[in-house]
Parts: C-alpha cells; sequence; structure tokens
C-alpha cells in the first residue's frame, strides 16, 4: 500500500492545488468579551469592523463582516496582502484569536483538499492530529462527527506519519460548514484580546519617554478607550531626541490605539518657576500637579473624561499613596492608573510584548528627572504643598503653557 499512497499524495496534492488557486482565502477574528454584551452587541461589532477596515485600507479590498461571535475577512481579489492584513488582525482590540482559513466547496472532496494543500506544513511536522467539524449549516449532508471522521481518516491516510489522537492532539484541524462555503484551518494565534478601541470613550494619556507610561496607555486603550497623548517637553533641558523617542512610542502604539493626537506641551517657564519659589522638597509633587492640571485642560478640550498615568504604587517618592493623593488634588477627573499594583517585572514583560521596549530603554533624559529634589518628600501633607505652590501664578501658567501647546498627528 505504500507505493500506492506515495505515487497518490503528490497528485492529491498538486489537484488540491490546481482546483484551489483561485478560491479565496480568509481570516476568522474570534470576538472576545463583546459577545457578552446585550443590546449594546451591535454597536461593539460595528465599531470593531470600523477599526478593522481602518488596519487594512493599504493593503487591498476587503469585504468584512459577522456572524456568530466570528468576524469574517475576506479579500476580494489576489491583491490583498494577506500576510500583513493577518499580521494586523492579531493586534486589533475586541479579538480574542486570529486563524487564517481556506474557503473551499462544501463537499467532502473539497474539504479534503483544501486541508492536504492548507495544512500541508503543519501536518507534515505534527506527530498526532484530531479534526473538529462544525456545521452550521444543517442542510449539510453529514453531521458534525461524521465530517470529523471522513475528512480525519482520509487525511490519516494522506500523511502515514501523523496518527489520530482525539485527546490530546499535537495539532487540530478545524473544519466549518457554514451558510455559503466551508472553511479549513489550523489552530487560532491569541488576538490582542479587551474590547474595540473607541467603545470605551475619550481618555488624555501622560506618555513620557519611559518604560510605564506606554504599558499604562496599552492597557486602557484595551479596555476600548481612545486616546489622546499628552507630553511635556523641558528644552533646553530635553533635548529633540527625547522628544523623538516619544513620538516613536506613540506609533508603536498605533497598531493597537489607533491614530492619535500627541500634544507637545512646553515646560520649562513652570519648571523654573518651581525651582525659584517653592521648597526643594516639593519640587515633584508640584510639577506633577501643573502635569495634572494641563492635562486636565487638554481633556476638557477634547471631551475626554478621563487621565491616565503609568505610576505605579511605590515605585518612587512621588508615588507613595500620600504623593499619589497630592497629585490627584488639582483635578476633578478620574485617574486612571492601570499598573498601580504591578512590579517593574511584569511591565517590562508587557512592554516586550507590546514592543515598545527597546525604544523606551534609550537613554534620553524626561521633564521630570531634570530637577530632581535630593530629598523628596515621601509622606506629603496636601495643605503644606498647596500653601507652598501658592506663590506662584498658577492660571497664568497654565494658560500660558496651553496657548505654546503643539500637537502632531501620528499614524499606524
Ligand atoms: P514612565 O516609565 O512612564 O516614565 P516613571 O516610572 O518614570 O514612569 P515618573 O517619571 O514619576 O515615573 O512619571 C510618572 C508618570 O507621569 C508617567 O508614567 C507618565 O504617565 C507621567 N509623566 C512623566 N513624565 C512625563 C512627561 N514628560 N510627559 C508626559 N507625562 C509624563
Ligand atoms: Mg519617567
Amino acid at each position: 500500500t505504500f507505493s500506492i499512497f506515495s505515487d497518490i499524495i503528490p497528485r492529491i496534492k498538486t489537484l488540491a492545488k490546481e482546483r484551489l488557486s483561485n478560491m479565496n482565502e480568509m481570516i476568522l477574528l474570534k470576538l472576545g468579551e463583546l459577545v457578552l454584551k446585550g443590546l449594546n452587541r451591535r454597536s461593539f461589532e460595528d465599531k470593531l469592523q470600523a477599526n478593522i477596515h481602518r488596519r487594512l485600507k493599504d493593503l487591498g479590498q476587503f469585504k468584512v463582516y459577522t456572524r456568530q461571535s466570528t468576524t469574517y475577512v475576506e479579500p476580494k481579489d489576489d491583491s490583498c496582502d494577506m500576510d500583513t492584513a493577518y499580521e494586523r488582525m492579531t493586534k486589533v482590540f475586541g479579538v480574542v484569536g486570529v486563524s487564517r482559513a481556506r474557503a473551499c466547496e462544501k463537499d467532502k472532496d473539497a474539504i479534503l483538499a483544501a486541508a492536504i494543500e492548507y495544512l500541508d506544513d503543519q501536518l507534515s511536522s505534527a506527530r498526532t492530529f484530531k479534526v473538529e467539524s462544525r456545521r452550521s449549516d444543517k442542510q449539510f449532508y453529514l453531521n458534525s462527527i461524521q465530517i470529523s471522521q471522513t475528512v480525519g481518516g482520509e487525511l490519516a491516510e494522506a500523511f502515514p506519519d501523523v496518527k489520530v489522537d482525539v485527546h490530546k492532539p499535537d495539532l487540530t484541524v478545524y473544519v466549518e460548514i457554514r451558510e455559503k462555503a466551508a472553511y479549513v484551518h489550523g489552530p487560532a494565534t491569541p488576538g490582542a484580546g479587551g474590547l474595540p478601541v473607541g467603545t470605551g470613550g475619550h481618555a488624555v494619556s501622560l506618555l513620557s519617554g519611559g518604560l510605564d507610561s506606554p504599558v499604562a496607555s496599552w492597557m486602557i486603550a484595551r479596555r476600548g478607550v481612545q486616546l489622546e497623548m499628552v507630553h511635556f517637553v523641558s528644552p533646553p533641558y530635553t533635548s529633540q531626541q527625547a522628544q523623538d523617542k516619544v513620538i516613536e512610542l506613540a506609533q508603536l502604539l498605533t497598531p493597537y490605539c489607533g491614530r492619535m493626537i500627541v500634544h507637545i506641551i512646553p515646560f520649562t517657564e513652570i519648571q523654573e518657576e518651581i525651582r525659584r519659589n517653592c521648597p526643594e522638597e516639593y519640587f515633584t509633587l508640584i510639577m506633577r500637579r501643573f502635569m495634572m492640571r494641563l492635562s486636565e485642560a487638554v481633556a476638557k478640550k477634547a471631551g475626554a473624561k478621563a487621565l491616565v498615568t503609568g505610576e505605579s504604587l511605590g515605585q518612587v517618592a512621588s508615588q507613595t499613596l500620600m504623593a499619589l493623593g497630592v497629585t490627584e488634588d488639582v483635578t476633578s477627573m478620574p485617574v486612571l492608573r492601570p499598573l498601580i499594583g504591578t512590579d517593574k517585572v511584569e511591565i517590562i514583560r508587557l512592554a516586550r510584548e507590546i514592543g515598545t521596549y527597546e525604544t523606551s530603554i534609550l537613554p534620553y533624559e524626561d521633564c521630570c528627572t531634570v530637577f530632581t529634589p535630593r530629598h523628596p518628600a515621601i509622606r506629603p501633607d496636601v495643605e503644606a504643598v498647596r500653601e507652598a505652590e501658592s506663590v506662584l501664578d498658577i492660571d497664568g501658567l497654565v494658560e500660558k503653557a496651553m496657548a505654546e501647546k503643539t500637537w502632531i498627528r501620528v499614524k499606524p
């Protein structure tokens, strides 16, 4: 029998290729939490689809539609760049799994041919496999168990080195019989999770060049929030490279967060005023209060409802419980600190995962590090800090910085 198979398999494979070359491949996105949304579900799905379309715009024409908690991304012609499309879909919030599937005729032989052609490499390298089938078209002449048995049996013949194991297979081959066509695909790779950007409103994120704030921004965007960034610069104490690095960080976030505006706010005068007029132990705290005021002003203009920072409890003197209280004393907006309970090691792991790590560790100065007090207050009292900064023309300084603010639009 061996010689017969070695003769037949290449022929099946060639036949499969010929038969399928014009059939479309597609990307299946498994939707995450948004399937739990009741009445809102439709608007979540619409948002997701709009986000997907925007991410695919330069890669060709795609048809995007949702059925039964799966979103289908179907290329309209052969010129679509499927590899890049697939890669991008793994970064769309709202999606928990991404797989590439081969569409074929709803016919046992076509399905088999599709599996052989499409999953050749994976089937050749696995030791065990099984077929899992789903039939949403109940008219199809085989039920799901019969599909799995038939396709599984014939695949085992076509790939004699791989054995069927229904309990713990190396590889699961999925077959789905849907309305218009059948689909064959391998296991899904993990998606970015979360909720579609834009479903959770607007927030302003304070983006520095460090490790923490890009990760914090990513985490809030993952909960469906559209972000606008604020970055404070203190020339000549901080350099153009330091600012470019922050723009690059924002850029690195756009595959997840979508396009965004980065507001650049001049901070030199405020810092010099603080240094000239306030007690050294409060420098950082008063500076951070100004950051909050200015970010809130940006947020109000943009219709944003919260501020986001990369603060983590106890990491530095200005991130003790009391210091955090002093900082947020000046704003009535919620201050979201997604990293509050995380360790540096966890933050670094996430930064690597989302791709901001290498840029974050570039050694450029931040305005925070320009005038660091030798002995910062670690148990500051709000009243005392209010008193210490009252010698400054707070409104005037805020107004002036806002007037000198510039912005940059960052796109994926
Ligand atoms: P990061 O790693 O995000 O820089 P950090 O550990 O260095 O944080 P701080 O420098 O105290 O901590 O800053 C705390 C938070 O304040 C940052 O996470 C960021 O959200 C915000 N922040 C600090 N510096 C700036 C800046 N120059 N522009 C905008 N936001 C800033
Ligand atoms: Mg920093």
